[in-house]
């Protein structure tokens, strides 16, 4: 197969698009200043694992340095190889740790693990008594049970007089696990928790926070933030005062128009049937597109939440999806438009400015998170440069 020359530029490749997917990095990079406010005196770190939460670490990364990030957190060190690229001189640090096979990528790519356990210790260890000093962060485990050093291996670490000289964390950090709810007095639990232990590692840098932390107040922000849904513009948790501004919004074309007469069918199952003469849009986006099963509008079982399925938004209107979500299409009903106001050819917004992720996200009974890490890859995308 040979590439179409018509179609090799991004622009046209945009403009021809059946599915679309917007990115304002100027967005992005005002809402790492309006975490870094938040953030008080601590540093406000980036989180952009999992592709910048499906983003784009290349563009998300470097409009997040230039913003004035310089503490990027990726999961795999392969992604802190390639946003090395991007943010020269940042730490960047992996957040699955180290393991035998990777500690070239973390020496080349100058890469900071952060160890989570015995075992991952003690590799290091050796690593560095045979490649050299390098830098590395300690994960400690105050509540979440995922990953981190058990908090009294924790503390024997840091009063150990025998510890060898060359381990010496930049960071001990610790995961919250229910930020998401003030109400929760896990939160303080672990606060404390994490106050004992930085107490213990006099003099190293302690980060505790990710989004829906930095909204618990200036006692849980500690040296250094971790945000990474809010820079994307989606809700942390449905009880955060807030969302801040949209970074992503995704269109699909409409690619026909059809009449239907009350009483016929819509979609697999034929699980809706028309109560009046309907006006359909079909459009062409579907579940291998993370335009989530759940989110069709009749006919799935699975769906728990009693909730009516999702909208779109076209000509200035939320509409209905109806009938189930089939692979690369989805119907929504159109009639209560003006006639003649939507044609073949014109795009449906499926999140974005108008209609908030998270609103799509809680019909299909997920968050934000999974709706955005999930997009798929047919998606053409569009830049909007930060200024
Ligand atoms: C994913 C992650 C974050 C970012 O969480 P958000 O809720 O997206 O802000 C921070 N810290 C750790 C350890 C994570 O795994």
């Amino acid at each position: 197969m040979t590439d179409s020359p018509a179609l090799t530029d991004p622009d046209d490749m945009f403009d021809a698009a059946s599915l679309r997917l917007t990115i304002d990095l100027q967005a992005l990079a005002d809402n790492w200043r309006d975490m870094a406010r938040r953030s008080g005196k601590a540093r406000t770190g980036a989180v952009v694992k999992a592709d910048a939460y499906g983003l784009g670490i290349e563009d998300a990364g470097e409009a997040l340095y230039r913003a004035g990030a310089r503490d990027f957190f990726v999961a795999q060190p392969e992604e802190g190889a390639t946003l090395r690229h991007y943010a020269p001189d940042a730490r960047i640090f992996v957040l699955s740790g180290v393991w035998p096979g990777m500690e070239s990528a973390i020496f080349q790519h100058d890469l900071v693990p952060v160890i989570a356990s015995e075992e991952q210790l003690a590799f290091w260890m050796s690593t560095v008594a045979d490649y050299g000093d390098h830098p590395c962060a300690l994960q400690v485990d105050t509540g979440f049970n995922r990953l981190g050093l058990p908090l009294e291996e924790a503390l024997e670490l840091a009063s150990d007089v025998s510890r060898p000289a060359s381990f010496s964390p930049q960071l001990i950090l610790s995961h919250l696990a229910c930020a998401d709810d003030p109400a929760s007095p896990m939160n303080r639990r672990q606060m404390e928790t994490f106050r004992q232990l930085s107490a213990a590692f006099e003099g190293v840098e302690a980060s505790l926070s990710a989004s829906a932390g930095i909204f618990l107040g200036p006692d849980y922000h500690f040296d250094l933030t971790r945000p990474g849904i809010a820079l994307y513009g989606a809700l942390a948790s449905r009880s955060q005062p807030m969302a801040t501004r949209p970074v992503v919004t995704a269109q699909a074309r409409v690619l026909q128009i059809r009449e239907a007469q009350a009483g016929q069918f819509i979609s697999y199952g034929a699980t809706h049937s028309l109560s009046r003469d309907s006006l359909l849009a079909i459009a062409a986006v579907g579940y291998a597109d993370g335009y989530l099963r759940n989110l069709s509008g009749h006919g799935v079982s699975l769906r728990q939440t009693g909730l009516p399925g999702a909208n779109g938004f076209i000509a200035g209107r939320n509409v209905p999806v109806v009938g189930r979500i089939t692979m690369d299409m989805t119907i929504f009903d159109i009639t209560d438009l003006p006639r003649g106001t939507v044609q073949a050819g014109d795009y449906i917004e499926l999140f974005g400015a108008n209609i908030p992720i998270d609103e799509v996200a809680h019909a299909a009974g997920t968050i934000g998170y999974e709706m955005l890490t999930g997009l798929g890859l047919r998606y053409q995308r569009r830049y909007i440069e930060a200024e």
